[in-house]
C-alpha cells in the first residue's frame, strides 16, 4: 500500500473514531442531562416525614410552582392548579425565599362563595430550592371563638338592662321613703326586675351547661304524660291571668329517656311561650303522640305567629323577633336556644311550623322508649 494510500486509510478511521468519540460524548451528556432533569427536587426522606405530619403540606419550588400537595390542602383550597392560594400566603413564601427566616400567619380564604374558613399556616425553608408550607384548617376553633365573644358581649348586655332598672329604682324608694305608695309601687317594679335578672342568670348557667350538645350523664327514663302536667303546671298563673286554656292530651304509656331537669326546662319554655304569645281567652294545646320510633310533643297556640324568614333565627340567643315587646313580656331570647341544645343533648331535635296572625307550633321530637325492649336488647 502507498503512503497516499495509508494516511487516505488513517484518515477515514480517524473520521470514523473522532464522529463515534463525539456522538458517545454527546449521547453521554445527553444522558448526564437526562439525569439531571429525572433527580427528585424532593430529598430522600422529606415525602415519609411529611406525610405522618398532622398539618396539610405544600412544597414550592423556586418558580412558585407546586411540587407536591397533600389531599387535605386541595381540600382546603390553598392549592389549586398546580399553585399556591391565596396571594397572601404566596406573599409569605417569597419572604422566606429571600430570608430563609420561618413565618406564620392566620389566613381566611373563600373557597366557595359565601363560606369563609381560616387557616394557620407555617412557613418554612426546605433545602436550599424548595418551601415547605405546613397548613391547619382553624374554621371551627375560629367560629366558637366568635360564638363565645358574641355570648359574652350579649350577656354583659343583657345584665346591664335590669340591673341598670333596679339601681334607678333603688334610687326611686330612697327619694319617695315620704310617700308609702309610691313606695309599693317602686318595690313591685324592683321585684319584677330581680326576677328576671334571676331568670336571665338560670337560663344562661343551663346554657352554658348544655352547649357542647354533649350526651347528658343524669339520663333517666321519662312518662312524657307527668313531664306535660308540670310544664302545663309551670305556666298555670300566667295562663289563668290571660283566660287561655291549656289542653294537654297525651297517649297512655310514653316513655322517652334523658336529662329529666334538662327536658322538663325545654318542655316548659316552649308552653310559656305558647301562653306568652297569644291573645287573652285562647287556647294552648299540648299533645304527645308515638309516630314511628318516636314520641312527638306539640305545643300549638293561636297566637301572633313568626314570619317565616325570622323562623331560622329564633332558636339563636338571645334572638326576638321584636326586642320592644319582648322587654314588656320580660323575655331573654334564650329560651328556644335552651330547647334546640336541650333536643341535641336527649337524642332529639325541634320542628317549628307558624304562619303570622294564625299561630306557631313547635314540636319536640325525642326517641321512645321502651323499658321492656331495652332489657330485652340488653
Ligand atoms: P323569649 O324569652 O324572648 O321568649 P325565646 O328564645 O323563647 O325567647 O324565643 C325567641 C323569640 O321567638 C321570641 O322573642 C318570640 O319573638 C319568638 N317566639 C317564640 N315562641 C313563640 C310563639 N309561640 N309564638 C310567637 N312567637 C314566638
Amino acid at each position: 500500500m502507498d503512503i497516499g494510500a495509508s494516511m487516505l486509510i488513517a484518515g477515514a478511521i480517524g473520521a470514523v473514531v473522532g464522529s463515534i468519540i463525539t456522538y458517545v460524548w454527546r449521547f453521554s451528556e445527553r444522558r448526564q442531562n437526562a439525569v439531571v432533569e429525572t433527580v427528585p427536587v424532593i430529598p430522600a426522606g422529606v415525602e415519609a416525614v411529611l406525610a405522618v405530619l398532622p398539618s396539610s403540606t405544600v412544597l414550592i419550588d423556586s418558580a412558585d410552582t407546586v411540587v407536591q400537595a397533600s389531599a387535605p390542602a386541595h381540600a382546603m383550597g390553598i392549592v389549586h392548579d398546580g399553585r399556591l392560594h391565596p396571594e397572601e400566603l404566596m406573599t409569605l413564601v417569597r419572604q422566606v425565599r429571600r430570608d430563609g427566616q420561618v413565618r406564620q400567619a392566620d389566613i381566611s380564604l373563600q373557597p366557595k362563595r359565601g363560606t369563609t374558613s381560616y387557616i394557620h399556616a407555617r412557613v418554612a425553608p426546605l433545602g436550599s430550592r424548595l418551601i415547605l408550607v405546613l397548613a391547619d384548617d382553624r374554621t371551627r376553633e375560629q367560629r366558637v371563638e366568635t360564638v363565645r365573644r358574641d355570648f359574652v358581649a350579649n350577656v354583659s348586655h343583657e345584665l346591664k338592662t335590669p340591673i341598670g332598672a333596679l339601681n334607678l329604682l333603688a334610687e326611686a324608694v330612697a327619694e319617695a321613703k315620704d310617700d308609702p305608695d309610691a313606695v309599693v309601687r317602686f318595690s313591685s317594679r324592683m321585684h319584677t326586675e330581680s326576677e328576671r335578672l334571676t331568670r336571665l342568670v338560670q337560663q344562661i348557667i343551663d346554657l352554658s351547661r348544655l352547649q357542647n350538645d354533649l350526651l347528658s350523664d343524669d339520663a333517666t327514663t321519662i312518662k312524657v304524660g307527668e313531664l306535660i302536667s308540670e310544664a302545663c303546671e309551670h305556666s298555670a298563673t300566667d295562663a289563668e291571668r290571660k283566660e287561655i286554656d291549656i289542653v294537654a292530651t297525651v297517649e297512655p304509656d310514653l316513655f322517652i329517656h334523658g336529662d329529666r331537669a334538662q327536658l322538663h326546662a325545654a318542655v316548659s319554655n316552649l308552653v310559656e311561650n305558647a301562653v306568652t304569645y297569644s291573645p287573652e281567652g285562647s287556647r294552648v294545646t299540648v299533645t304527645a303522640t308515638h309516630v314511628d320510633e318516636n314520641v312527638r310533643i306539640t305545643v300549638a297556640d293561636n297566637g301572633i305567629g313568626i314570619p317565616n324568614e325570622e323562623l331560622d333565627r329564633i332558636f339563636e340567643r338571645f334572638y326576638r323577633v321584636d326586642p320592644a315587646r319582648a322587654r314588656a313580656t320580660g323575655g331573654t331570647g334564650l329560651g328556644l336556644s335552651i330547647v334546640k341544645h336541650v333536643a341535641a343533648s336527649n337524642g332529639g331535635s325541634v320542628e317549628v311550623w307558624s304562619e303570622p296572625g294564625l299561630g306557631s307550633s313547635f314540636t319536640l321530637v325525642m326517641p321512645s322508649y321502651n323499658e321492656e325492649l331495652e332489657e330485652e336488647q340488653s
